[in-house]
């Protein structure tokens, strides 16, 4: 296996990370080590990485083992492969998703979203098979492996199966989110909802995630696009993304006044997780509509209707993960979108050296930047 190794990482790699000591915490930007990647695993040195809402909340509560290195929009050249990886080559330009086990029913039928070790596989901290991290710090263990990358680090240690090789023309710091946020709200209408041509969406909460959808909506030649937002800003970047209608849920009753403009919804995203919101993109949904859940709900929130509420119009409730995609499959297609100047990513987004991860995370917090993104100095 050396043989595969350039000479230059012999052993680990010195790398920085931003490091999760404990809940809610500022993260501190310390010097790691990187193992050198195993078998089946890509050493990849970041150019970019996004930050997602699920890294927020992980620094705030969700349970992940501490301390540890989080993000999962990670976007890089390959530096070094393990002897069984195939189609990569050091130097490639790739952007990191979700990681899978491969071999599950669900993966083998290309629905790695749904893998059997989905939570494992993303959030404990550690490689499944053995319980080790590759990252380090002075012989003490540090947590990796989230979402198989921990990319708010210089250097990340990634697996095939999350490793999507791109044109090395594209810009990495744009694609960045493509691994996570963009290809839920993306993935949510083209692939779990199927929208079909001419059919009414709402969208409730216009962040990345809702503002993905959005753009999917034009792209699915979705009829009416409703955006439920309370953000002017964000309501008017929807209007110019292609949403056809934006209401302020705080200005008074936004199912009446959805209902008034365009009667009922046939497929209602939200991506708020907040039950009330729910209770009314329900309310809207048409006879034999759809609600897709992308947001995530307080962890003891029941559904906020009855099953008699959905039972009598026929209504779906699918909880959509990481957009139904396949990563090595979708986000090619959404890189071809990006290119037609149907998925323009730059609008979302705002670089952040990765020196400033904790100004980041407030602005991704207050909502002030929507799609925040780190950069490393070269
Ligand atoms: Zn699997
Ligand atoms: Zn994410």
């Amino acid at each position: 296996m050396a043989a595969s190794i350039p000479a230059t990482h012999p052993q680990s790699t010195r790398a920085r990370a931003a490091i999760a000591r404990s809940q809610g915490a500022p993260l501190t930007i310390e010097e790691i080590d990187v193992a050198v990647p195993r078998a089946d695993e890509v050493l990849v040195r970041l150019v970019a990485t996004g930050i997602c809402h699920t890294d927020l909340v992980c620094l705030h509560g969700f349970p992940v083992p501490m301390p540890i290195v989080l993000g999962h929009e990670g976007a890089g050249v390959v530096e070094a492969l393990g002897a069984d990886v195939k189609g990569l080559a050091v130097g490639d330009h790739v952007l990191l998703s979700f990681n899978s086990c491969g071999a599950c029913a669900n993966c083998a039928d290309h629905e790695p979203a749904y893998c059997h070790q989905f939570m494992g596989r993303n959030f404990a901290g550690v490689r499944l098979e053995d319980g080790s991290s590759p990252l380090s710090q002075n012989g003490s263990v540090v947590h990796g492996e989230f979402f198989g990358q921990s990319s708010f680090a210089t250097f990340a240690v990634s697996r095939a199966v999350n490793t999507v090789k791109v044109d090395k023309a594209l810009p990495l710091a744009t694609l960045a989110p493509l691994g996570c946020g963009i290809q839920t709200g993306a993935g949510a209408v083209l692939n779990a909802l199927k929208v079909k041509k001419g059919r009414a969406i709402g969208v409730f909460g216009a962040g990345a995630v809702g503002l993905s959808a959005v753009m999917a909506g034009r792209i699915a030649d979705a009829g009416a696009i409703v955006v439920v937002e309370p953000n002017a800003q964000r309501r008017a970047l929807a209007l110019a993304l292609g949403a056809s209608h934006a209401f302020d849920p705080q200005a008074g009753d936004v199912v009446a006044a959805v209902k008034a403009a365009i009667g009922g919804l046939d497929y209602a995203f939200d991506t708020t997780g907040i039950p009330a919101v729910m209770k009314s993109a329900v309310d809207l949904l048409l006879p034999n509509g759809t609600l897709g859940v992308i947001g995530i709900p307080p962890p003891d929130a029941p559904f906020p209707f009855s099953i008699m509420d959905i039972y009598t119009r026929g209504i779906g409730v699918k909880c959509i993960v990481e957009g139904d995609s396949d990563p090595h499959e979708f986000i090619p297609r959404l890189i071809g979108f990006y290119r037609e100047g149907r998925l323009p990513l730059e609008k979302l987004i705002r670089e952040f050296p990765f020196e400033r991860i904790n100004d980041a995370f407030a602005a991704a917090a207050d909502g002030s930047v929507i799609k925040p993104i780190l950069t490393f100095r070269q």
